[in-house]
């Protein structure tokens, strides 16, 4: 898909429901995958689901998530009857970082690397197998994603025949409107929201924001702002400089 068609999709569907860009999607690839992270983007499981109950959902277990997190993933799986295609480090490369650099070098030298052994390879193994996929990254959410667009090519990793596809269904859409939508469908969220968690990732990584702060101000806290992304969108900071 040359970029200039890109450029039309996000124009035609910028005044579009979440769920129609989830249907659009799914007619325009066979191999497509829905990332749940096991957030609010929970929002996306409802919708996708209901398109089509057999959708590939899938979720990364980095092994340092909340005990709320784990048991949360284990709900919505069970809430809709899926299974959810749970993907873990690679053991050898995670028990040499481990032995070699403890259990907190991200606090000392950054969540980089970290993050690339927990979250972007087993990310980047489960794109090859896929044309596109699905997250919920919201504009709102910080200032590294600000400028994301509907859908765009994903240059960060490789598809199954080369070229991916990444979707943002909820990029225009409020933290307000993710909520509205949770409570009118009843749709099951993390608990760890109850208790001022807004953007939930690893556990020694995340930690509740105050009134007024962007949701991912609670992310690597200890780290600048333009630099809060794992990775998996790192096309977010490249674009931010
Ligand atoms: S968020 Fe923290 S614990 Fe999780 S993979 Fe990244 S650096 Fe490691």
């Amino acid at each position: 898909m040359a970029p200039t068609d890109f450029e039309a999709l996000n124009t035609g569907f910028a005044e579009s429901r979440p769920k129609d860009i989830i249907r659009h999607a799914f007619e325009q690839h066979s191999t497509i995958g829905v990332s749940f992270s096991g957030a609010e983007d929970v929002i996306l499981v409802d919708m996708a689901v209901k398109l089509n109950p057999n959708a590939d959902i899938f979720t990364l277990d980095t092994g340092r998530l909340h005990p709320e997190t784990y048991r949360f993933i284990e709900e919505v799986s069970k809430h809709y009857g899926i299974r959810i295609d749970v993907r873990t480090p690679e053991q050898a490369s995670l028990q040499s970082f481990v032995k070699e650099k403890g259990l907190y070098s991200f606090f000392e030298d950054g969540h980089q690397e970290c993050c690339g052994i927990r979250k972007i390879t087993p990310l980047r193994q489960k794109l090859s197998t896929l044309d596109a996929w699905i997250t919920g990254q919201r504009k709102d959410q910080s200032p590294t994603r600000s400028d994301v667009n509907i859908v765009e090519a994903d240059t960060t990793f490789k598809g199954l025949s080369g070229n991916l596809t990444k979707y943002n269904p909820l990029a225009n859409w409020t933290s307000s409107q993710v909520w509205e939508y949770i409570r009118l469908f009843d749709v099951p969220f993390n608990k760890l929201h109850e208790q001022g968690f807004t953007s939930i990732g690893c556990e020694p990584c995340t930690r509740p924001v105050l009134p007024n702060q962007h949701e991912r101000e609670g992310r690597w806290w200890w780290e600048e702002a333009t630099h809060k992304e794992c990775g998996l969108h790192a096309g977010n900071i490249i674009s931010k400089g």
